[in-house]
């Protein structure tokens, strides 16, 4: 017997290929997001991309790009076909979406597809028709300049990869996100997208501002704000949320390098250190970035879909995302503003609000007419007083000095008003500004909690008789797990028998006479904030603390209190936003008066 001398087989092309294809082609849209690069890489300036059953027997895309010669057309099924790159320099130096020369060779190996394409100059264009990686044709055929392929039955002969597909409705909503990322990449492109034959997208070649508003909507474009930032080692653009519209999910994080969308941990991390603080935990804010940097200086080639990319200098990029989103959101006016829709009739209460709609009802209440506030300005104290009151004895000095040129009207309002022990209201340069007197202290609180944390010199008003306090077994034991915060915010606590702690000490902020029921309160928000988000057992504590020892809807509160809390707001790092990522004012502008008062 002679032992066979090799037992390792070159597997033919076909079976290479339908191999390979698992890695580029996992589903529909994959195919679509292949065939949308090529387009780009061919110059294409308008593009249509058809699908009937969510892509799953038909894909088609069409483009006006440069087209194939009628070798090429064949050629560009091979497996490595590329004419992108063609050394090992050039993939150094990718600048082409698409560069590894695999994508038509697998679609080709597990599905129909027909290719129709001619290039410029040439009179007549070519047909390719492949099923299965298998050449079933080639012709001549008439076709305008550019690249028509139609992709059938995908996965027909590989049932296995077939039954892994998900439904219709999913299998679409990939799809829609892939040309969706495609059209925020690239708004001079014209792109139109039809599913099951009813037009999805219809996007002409616009400006990025144009086609975010179509993509997204009036409401949400208004909640956004532009950045550019160039550095010597990347150019940063594009568009950050506001933090009050913020989403419970990752969707709508858009990223780009050098074009082409990616998906990175560390960017997105970058990106949302720079919303500490702003956007609840648990809550994610919208952004759309474009970094551009030396291809060099970055490696694409990481993973076959090519979304995954390698910096080599990553710790540098982090830092200055970091830095741009910060410094772009401390730049921007965060402040909601009041808009009156120009037609609505003069006392009707539809109007417009540029970021939450939930503030229509206390504003809308308001504009209706009667309820203008009836205490005379000309009455009040117009001295700016001593700043602290009993109500607000915490320390004076502000937590940080308001940043340079922001919202300078607000620090010198002339006349302020307290509507239903509710909001306060106040003349400000440009018209009036209303503050929600709760969401305010909350985020004047929040922050006084995080300064004491850091500081670790606790601040805590000795209890004159300390008082026991009762708890249950689980919140006892839920005390003890978060007792160096409460300890570090300016409670003093200790252990008092069964399930029972003595309350020593309170922060100074703790109202006289509620401070057995804070406690409680905190703990019970804290429980309640558990449920609902992830949040670190500190930030958690802050919130806690500054939800419930705030001052309440509901509490008059004198002129001079009113301007310590809008003093006190406004040397906040973030006055705009309460620690839940609600507004604490909104602005009415003079301008939106005169007009509903029809003086214009
Ligand atoms: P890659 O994009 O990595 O080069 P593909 O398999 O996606 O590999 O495409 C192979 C080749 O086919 C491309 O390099 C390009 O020359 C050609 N090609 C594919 N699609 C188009 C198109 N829409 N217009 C012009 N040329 C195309
Ligand atoms: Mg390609």
């Amino acid at each position: 017997m002679i032992e066979m001398s090799s037992v390792i087989n070159i597997l033919p092309d076909h079976l290479a290929n339908k191999i390979a294809a698992g890695e580029v082609v996992q589903r529909p849209e994959s195919v679509v997001k292949e065939l949308l690069e090529n387009c780009l890489d061919a110059g294409a300036e308008s593009i249509a991309v058809t699908v009937e059953n969510a892509g799953k027997t038909l894909i088609r895309i069409v483009d006006d790009g440069k087209g194939m010669s009628g070798e090429d057309a064949e050629k560009a099924f091979l497996r490595h076909a590329t004419s992108k790159i063609a050394s090992y320099e050039d993939l150094e130096n990718v600048r082409t979406l698409g560069f590894r020369g695999e994508a038509l060779a697998s679609i080709a190996a597990v599905a129909q597809v027909e290719l129709r394409t001619r290039r410029e100059g040439t009179e007549v264009g070519t047909l390719v028709r492949i099923e299965g990686g298998e050449v079933k044709e080639r012709s001549g055929t008439a076709h305008p300049r550019g690249t028509g392929i139609s992709v059938r039955n995908l996965f027909f002969n590989t049932p296995a990869r077939r039954s892994f597909l998900k439904s219709n409705n999913t299998e679409f909503k990939h799809i829609y996100d892939t040309v969706q990322r495609l059209a925020l990449s690239r708004p001079d492109v014209a792109l139109e997208f039809t599913s099951d034959g009813d037009t999805i997208l219809a996007l002409p070649s616009q400006r990025i501002e144009d086609r975010l508003t179509t993509l997204f909507g009036d409401r949400q474009f208004a909640a956004m704000v532009p950045v550019r930032e160039e550095t010597e080692l990347l150019t940063v653009e594009g568009f950050l949320g506001k933090p009050d519209f913020a989403r419970r999910s990752k969707v709508d994080q858009y990223l780009f390098l050098n074009g082409r969308f990616i998906v990175s941990r560390s960017i997105n991390h970058a990106v949302f250190s720079g919303y500490e603080h702003l956007v609840e935990k648990g809550n994610f804010p919208f952004f759309m970035l474009s970094l551009t940097l030396d291809p060099r200086k970055v490696d694409v080639n990481v993973h076959p879909s090519k979304m995954e990319v390698k910096f080599s200098d990553e710790q540098n990029v982090y830092r200055i995302v970091a830095s741009v989103v910060r410094k772009a959101l401390g730049r921007h006016d965060l402040v909601p503003t009041v808009e009156f829709t120009p037609s609505s009739p003069a006392f009707g209460s539809s109007f417009r609000h540029t970021a939450q709609p939930r503030l229509d009802v206390p504003v809308a209440a308001w504009t209706g007419g009667s309820a203008l506030p009836s205490a005379a300005p000309e009455q009040l104290p117009f001295d700016l007083g001593p700043t602290l009151d009993a109500a607000f004895s915490a320390p004076a000095a502000p937590l940080t000095t308001p940043a340079a040129g922001r919202e300078p009207e607000a620090m010198e309002p002339i006349a302020m008003w307290q509507l239903h022990s509710k909001y306060i209201l106040a003349q400000i340069r440009t018209g009036l500004m209303i503050i929600d007197q709760h969401v305010a202290h909350e985020r004047i609180l929040y922050e006084k909690a995080l300064q004491r944390m850091r500081d670790t010199v606790p601040t805590s008003q000795q209890l004159l008789f300390p008082q026991t306090v009762a708890l249950s077994a689980g919140d006892f034991t839920l005390v003890r797990d978060v007792l160096p915060f409460l300890r570090s915010i300016g409670f003093e606590t200790s252990e008092f028998g069964k399930n029972t702690v003595l309350l020593e000490g309170v922060p100074p902020e703790v109202k006289a006479g509620t401070e057995t029921s804070i406690l409680q309160d905190i703990l019970d928000e804290f429980k309640n904030n558990q449920l609902r988000v992830k949040l670190d057992a500190s930030d958690n504590i802050a919130k806690s603390f500054s939800c419930k020892a705030a001052i309440k809807a509901g509490e008059k509160l004198s002129e001079t209190e009113m301007r310590s809390l809008v003093d006190q707001l406004f040397a906040t790092a973030m006055p705009y936003v309460c620690p839940h990522g609600r507004p604490v004012l909104i602005k009415v502008s003079l301008q939106e008066l005169d007009r509903r008062f029809f003086r214009t």
